[in-house]
């Protein structure tokens, strides 16, 4: 687990601050370790937890609004390695197949081929695989 990264911290507890990701993934570093965070870093958090929120409603990673996905890769879900889909990156740890196709387990890989799923193929992604 990477613990360099951006979140917001949520309460101090001498000599322990408790941070916590738009996620709601929580863990705990030493204060000295706090760093202010980038421009960049912030928006990054913002856009997570605007995508986060928009899952929790219900309304889907397309809703219509890709300006909080960081990237789109292609790659694959699960055990099936022929299709491959278009993977909307939402941060260090998700990925997300863009037509909605998922693996309970959540595994997903990236590989460098042409995406073949028609689904994917048929939403509309600003970048490109
Ligand atoms: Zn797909």
């Amino acid at each position: 687990m990477d613990f360099d990264m951006p979140a917001t911290v949520r309460k101090i507890v001498p000599p322990f601050a408790y941070l916590q990701r738009p996620t709601g993934l929580t863990w705990r570093v030493h204060f000295r370790r706090l760093r202010p965070a980038t421009t960049w870093q912030k928006r990054q958090l913002v856009a997570v937890g605007r995508l986060h929120q928009q899952r929790r409603k219900g309304l889907g990673l397309y809703g219509g609004n890709m300006s909080a996905v960081e990237k789109i890769v292609a790659g694959t879900v699960g055990e099936d390695v022929m299709t491959i889909h278009k993977l909307a990156v939402i941060d260090e740890y998700t990925r997300r197949a863009v037509c909605g196709a998922q693996h309970p387990s959540g595994v997903t890989d990236i590989w460098r081929r042409a995406v073949n799923c028609r689904e994917c193929l048929a939403i509309e992604s600003d970048s490109r695989p």
